[in-house]
């Protein structure tokens, strides 16, 4: 994991002044998860380049998690974190570049103030919503950014491009600003969920992006994915941002799977809305069993178990660590006999046939359909509609065209969708699958209904003949 800084400001080893780092020696720092090596592979008066290399050990990295919930998964052992820049490196690069990132350089107390002509690089950034959103964040700020998507396999360029970039910018900035710029911004382009989000984000972030991030046309994105969608933080911060509330519940209707965390909101969010008009079918089918395929954290499954008429409920997912959450949201380990036998929690992928995912009245896909690549889709099909075969499939998915409706939304909305479909593409999908596996499909709009963009989530109601 590699970063480097270069200018061309005369006398250009003024950089290590500015870094606290002298130019002639490599030295090390240690990260609770790792090492951090900065090192000069060039040093000269005209042109000098300050690099950090950050060297991640997997082992100690699992270690200090600390208390986040278990997962068990080989993902947290073998993952890109050694290899791209993502938060450990704005992590890393805010303890070693401290005084740097404060603006302070004793030696040369003038010199922080001015901006300098820097390039910057970094050869693998990852980055959720493509090079152009990399751009996008960058060049408000005053760099010149070009960011290439790198390939998955360069020996096959047919698997099409990685969600990792090649990012250098350029631009005359001021190093602290610099440095706060890729502080906060790495973690935003990465969007994986941090381990070390706390109440205490929020000052960092309003600090990091003092001067420049109340003013940045992104604001809301970098806000909401800086606090790891963490709903009532962004919610702080946008506030402190902004001084205002009004506007804010806006920029925080949320798009995306998340419900705002203990919001009074007077609008009914649409995850509920949706687990609503789900329930409604269930009822008016007379399901008696019912299996919840992909239940993530379970809000489905805590509804269902409240309905007595339900003998027989099942949740599934492919995530070991959705199905923790969904066992602690339901309280599975205290949870009465009469209810538990009344309840099956198991790990399983829906694009393998599974035994298990049969003899159930019906079956609910919600918001699921769109995580799954489009050329597994037809595999999920076969093992839903042509092996488990339930008397009726309940599925929701986004409504692509009511996109234009969240202004904050830039993309899909949510990282992980691999696509999402007009009404007219899920009817096309919806008739195919009738005709493939003999079912036929009902169309309800879920939430506002747009005249002309129809509603935010789709439902199709597919029926056995
Ligand atoms: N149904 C829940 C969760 C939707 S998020 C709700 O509406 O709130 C999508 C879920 O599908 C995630 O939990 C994800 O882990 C799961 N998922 C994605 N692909 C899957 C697959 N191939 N097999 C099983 N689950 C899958």
């Amino acid at each position: 994991m590699l970063l480097t800084i270069s200018t061309t400001a005369r006398p250009a080893t003024d950089l290590g002044y500015l870094l606290h780092k002298h130019p002639g020696r490599v030295q090390e720092f240690g990260q609770s998860f790792g090492t951090a090596h900065v090192f000069y592979p060039e040093a000269g008066e005209d042109r000098c380049t300050a690099a950090l290399m950050l060297e991640i050990d997997p082992i100690r990295l699992v270690r200090t998690r600390g208390k986040s919930s278990p997962d068990f998964s080989l993902g947290q052992y073998v993952n890109d974190r050694p290899y791209a820049a993502s938060s450990l490196l704005a992590v890393a690069l805010a303890d070693v570049f401290r005084t740097a990132r404060a603006g302070r350089c004793a030696a040369r107390p003038g010199l922080p103030a001015v901006p300098l002509p820097l390039s910057i690089t970094l050869p693998a950034l990852p980055c959720r919503g493509g090079p152009g959103l990399a751009r996008a964040l960058f060049e408000p700020l005053g760099w010149r950014a070009r960011a290439e998507a790198l390939p998955l396999d360069p020996a096959f360029p047919e698997w099409g491009e990685s969600r990792y970039v090649r990012l250098t910018l350029h631009g005359e900035v001021r190093l602290a600003d610099a440095l706060n710029h890729l502080y906060v911004l790495l973690p935003v382009l990465d969007d994986a969920k941090h381990y070390w989000i706390a109440h205490d984000e929020v000052d960092k972030l309003i600090r990091a992006g003092e001067g420049w991030l109340a003013e940045h046309p992104e604001r809301d994105l970098i806000t909401r994915r800086y606090l790891g969608r963490r709903w009532s933080l962004a919610r702080a911060a946008l506030a402190r941002l902004a001084e205002v509330g009004d506007d804010v519940e806006e920029a925080l209707e949320p798009p995306v799977e998340e419900e705002p965390e203990g919001a009074a909101e007077s609008r009914v969010p649409l995850n509920t809305l949706r687990r609503e008009a789900v329930l409604g079918v269930l009822d008016e089918i007379g399901a008696h069993s019912v299996i919840d395929l992909g239940c993530g954290s379970g809000r489905l499954l805590a509804d269902l178990l409240k309905r007595p008429a339900l003998t027989r409920i099942a949740g599934t997912d492919v995530s070991t660590r959705a199905l923790t959450m969904a066992a602690g949201r339901l309280g599975l380990d205290r949870m009465a006999e009469s209810r538990r036998s009344r309840l099956e929690l198991f790990q399983g992928a829906l694009t393998y046939t599974d035994d298990r995912y049969a003899g159930f009245d019906a079956a609910v896909l919600m918001e699921v359909i769109e995580h799954v690549d489009a050329s597994r889709l037809a595999a999920l099909e076969r093992v839903v509609f042509g092996a488990a075969r339930p008397g009726h499939v309940i599925v929701t998915t986004p409504n692509v065209e009511y996109n234009v409706r969240y202004e904050t939304l830039t993309g899909l909305r949510h990282p992980d969708h691999r696509f999402e479909w007009t009404r007219a593409e899920f009817a096309a999908w919806a008739d195919a699958v009738c005709d493939r596996y003999g079912y036929t499909v009902g169309h309800r709009p879920v939430g506002d209904d747009d005249p002309e963009l129809g509603p935010p989530t789709q439902m199709g109601v597919f029926t056995r003949v």
